[in-house]
């Protein structure tokens, strides 16, 4: 199967691009896209960039150019849920985009009309995931994820994006890779390990847990990669 990767910064690919063997790079529409072949698969791994609009650029690539027929994206997030912890996993049921706001026209927050304010991952990669999880012994969260193009290292910002959206975590590409999918038809799972608390603290704990918070959402995708299929 071609099997899209992706992250947000370099520091989420790296950990599978080490993993992987021997790749090629190919570069296209400001991005650079690693190819291989890995456990019986056609992989193409990049990294977008920050934020919505390069990471619906690189999903778009992706799919139209690479032809992935299924995406996984592994990062870090900021945790809203009291539960979640530095270093937890967590896998989107959905995504929304907390920082649409057309209010003034009488929609909800993160509505844009012909489209949906929730887009839902794929259930068949949730539980192929569920199942990875208790194989390698790890607590995987499953909730909502809140996607905008904003760090939120404040308390008050937080609360609102789980009041109004029911949020469990929050990123800034989640949402706009599922918006590609939905629209392109193909499965996707967003997989996130926190790197914050999305508040006071946040900019200098996501220094502090970047690289061992993505080293661990990396680490699960390829588990993940390796059972696609079977
Ligand atoms: N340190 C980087 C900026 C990181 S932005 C620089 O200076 O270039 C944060 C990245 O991690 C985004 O890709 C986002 O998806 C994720 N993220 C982690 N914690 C977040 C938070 N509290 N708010 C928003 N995004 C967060």
């Amino acid at each position: 199967m071609k099997i899209a990767i992706m992250g947000a910064m370099r520091e989420e690919i790296d950990p599978i691009l080490e993993s992987v063997g021997t790749y090629q790079t190919l570069e296209h529409a400001g991005n650079v896209f690693y190819t291989c072949t890995y456990k019986n698969h056609e992989l193409v791994i990049a990294y977008s960039k920050i934020g919505k609009v390069f990471s619906a650029i690189t999903a778009s690539v992706m799919l139209e150019r690479f032809g992935a027929e299924v995406l996984l994206f592994s990062g870090v997030a900021g945790g809203i849920s009291k539960e979640l912890k530095i270093g937890d996993l967590i896998m989107a049921s959905a995504l929304c985009q907390h920082d649409v706001d057309i209010v003034a026209f009488g929609h909800p927050y993160g509505f844009i009309p012909e489209g949906t304010l929730m887009i839902e991952s794929d259930a068949n990669l949730r539980s192929l995931a569920s199942e990875v999880a208790i194989d390698m012994g790890v607590d995987l969260y499953e909730g909502i994820i809140a996607t905008g193009d904003q760090f939120v290292a404040s308390g008050e910002r937080k609360s609102w994006i789980q009041q109004t959206f029911n949020a469990d975590a929050l990123e800034m590409e989640g949402a706009s890779v599922a918006c590609v999918c939905q629209n392109f038809g193909i499965p996707f799972f967003v997989l996130r390990a926190i790197s914050d608390t999305a508040d006071g603290g946040a900019s200098d704990d996501f220094d502090a847990f970047l690289k061992t918070s993505a080293a661990e959402s990396a680490k699960f995708i390829l588990e993940m990669v390796k059972r696609i299929g079977d």
